[in-house]
């Protein structure tokens, strides 16, 4: 799934054509991607909305159309695209939501296996779903301190626990394995017992790491496309995740990768993380 870095790269590439727009024609192809809002609302509430502004919370791109808020949580396989010209028969087959620009181009989410999801809120239901979400690694408001309090509370594991969107905003399982990597801590460790010099490696290297994933436009494994198409760079500075087996950049030893923690790959290195 799309984590922090690649949303962020989606919104920046779509924001420049989406803002003061308006949406004249709305499709939807399918109504198996939409959570609480029925296909007829959607259509009606979305057509001759205009594009207020347009940002990234957590892992989901926000169109605010001022009474309401669109949610686009990418999937696996869900892209978010503004195109300036038709679309060719293979970007049309899978495209979920097609919404016409008063300027002639097009927004479209394509999703090939349709695991992303599109929320439609009122300003209640978007400040239920806001409150429900952590802080985002990347305001000032997310200090060690807070991250701390975070890790001090839990019985989990310290990867589980960044990985916790009501903990922590937008880092996943790639940006949590390589930011555990960074800092020099065991992926398993109980959050309980990291010391405060973690909190502040920990804290230090998820901002350092989603910035530069951002300055990189993301990380692109499969399906993953920026706001423009293009896909992201940051697959080839990544220290451990879909490395294992491989040597550590930092030590040379042979990466772990388990599924024990959580069900999801981790990799790390018995030596550096400890
Ligand atoms: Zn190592």
């Amino acid at each position: 799934m799309p984590e922090l870095p690649e949303v962020e790269t989606i919104v920046r590439g779509i924001r420049p054509f989406l803002l003061g727009r308006r949406l004249v024609r709305i499709s939807l192809s399918h109504h198996d991607v939409l959570r609480g809002v029925s296909r007829r609302r959607l259509i009606r509430d979305l057509t001759g909305a205009t594009v207020r502004e347009v940002f990234r919370r957590a892992k989901h791109a926000v169109l605010d159309l001022g009474e309401r808020r669109l949610v686009v949580q990418p999937g696996m396989t869900g892209s978010l695209v503004v195109h300036g010209r038709p679309l060719t028969a293979e970007e049309a087959r899978y495209a979920v939501l097609r919404a016409l620009l008063d300027d002639g181009r097009e927004l479209v989410y394509r999703d090939v296996r349709r695991l992303g999801t599109l929320l439609l809120l009122d300003q209640r239901g978007w400040q239920r779903y806001n409150d429900s979400i952590g802080p985002e690694p990347l305001d000032e408001g997310f200090t060690p301190e807070r991250l701390g309090l975070a890790l001090q509370r839990s019985r989990q594991s310290v990867k589980k626990v960044i990985m916790d969107q009501r903990h922590l905003a937008g880092v996943g399982n790639i940006y949590a394995n390589e930011a555990l990597f960074a800092a020099g801590i065991d992926p398993s460790k109980p959050a309980v017992r990291l010391t405060e010099d973690d909190h502040r490696r920990l804290h230090a290297e998820i901002r350092r790491i989603l910035l530069a994933a951002i300055t990189s436009s993301g990380t692109t494994f499969r399906d993953y496309r920026t706001g423009t198409g293009e896909p992201g760079n940051f697959q080839l500075e990544l220290h451990v995740y879909g490395r294992e087996g491989e040597p550590c950049r930092q030590c040379g030893t042979r990466l772990t990768g388990t599924h024990a923690i959580d069900a999801r790959i981790s990799v790390f290195c018995h030596r550096c993380q400890s």
